[in-house]
């Protein structure tokens, strides 16, 4: 019970009464008219028996009701901070579950139970290698999967290996460090697009420090790529197949490739677009 400021002494207890009050004599406490349940309590403070106003049970539970309202109040705030600092590209922050189309229904079926089964894949730090051609999907799978942690309140950063790579070539060598180090603050890391950086060794270097900082702290990491999975496993370059070792012994390799999405969405915007410009159906929508 939560006490109220002692606020009356026990002969004047009638004048202090609310509408929504009675008093008891038999028992000298006031009660609830609605729940009747007392609105004070006995306590010995100080030697002394006191009279204390409490709340009674519907006041108990109204307060209860706003203090999970505010704690709710708070998580959508904590969410939606989460997902403005780690979806700073606002295309992403479309790729959910509930828009799906369902070009790639298996994979995005991997793709919900990895989110159903987060604390697992969080606690044994298992992330996804989703690998697959040019516009299959790949970053949409792993953008729902972003969206969904972000919604549960996980720290979700969603990023890609260019955005980095550019970010870490402008720092300093003791800022790189700090940088990479800041990604631990999220409980998943999804960098886009592995194996379209430059050849450079201070490329390959930095990707390293990223996929082995993962590592390191039993972070999970998703990780998308156009390479094939034969290019992963056996890449001619010494450097890269340590990074593709260490991405491989964590994440689950997944193949997206069922379909060229982009040139589905193309057609059918085109399509669209041939209906608004020609009306109704027509045959040479190709020459649009
Ligand atoms: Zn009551």
């Amino acid at each position: 019970m939560t006490l109220l400021p002692l606020d009356f002494v026990d002969s004047q207890q009638t004048a202090e009464l609310r509408e929504d009050e009675y008093w008891d004599g038999d028992r000298r406490l006031i009660y609830c008219t609605t729940c009747h349940t007392p609105r004070q309590q006995y306590l010995v403070i100080a030697g002394n028996r006191v009279r204390l106003r409490c709340m009674c049970a519907c006041q108990e539970k109204a307060s209860e009701g706003m203090k999970k309202d505010r704690e709710h109040w708070k998580f959508l705030n904590r969410v939606a901070q989460n997902r403005a600092v780690g979806l700073t590209d606002p295309e992403l922050q479309r790729c959910t579950f509930e828009n799906d189309l369902g070009y790639n229904k298996k994979q995005m079926d991997i793709a919900r139970r990895y989110v159903q089964n987060w604390e697992d894949f969080r606690e044994n730090s298992v992330g996804l290698l989703l690998w697959g051609g040019v516009g299959t999907g790949k970053s949409y799978i792993a953008g729902c999967i972003a969206n969904a942690l972000l919604d549960k309140g996980v720290p979700v950063m969603m990023t890609n290996f260019p955005r980095v790579l550019n970010k870490l070539t402008d720092m300093y060598s003791g800022d790189r460090t700090a940088y990479i180090d800041s990604l631990k603050s999220f409980q998943l890391l999804v960098v886009d697009d592995l194996g379209v950086e430059r050849n450079t060794e201070f490329v390959i270097e930095q990707v390293y420090h990223i996929v082995d900082s993962r590592y390191r702290s039993h972070l999970p990491l998703i990780v998308t790529t156009n390479l094939s999975i034969k290019e992963t496993k056996s890449p001619e370059d010494l450097a890269k197949k340590r990074i593709y070792d260490r991405i491989l012994e964590r994440c689950a390799a997944v193949q997206v490739n069922d379909q060229n999405i982009r040139e589905i969405n193309k057609r059918i915007n085109m399509e669209k677009a041939a209906k608004l410009l020609i009306g109704g159906e027509n045959e040479e929508t190709e020459e649009i």
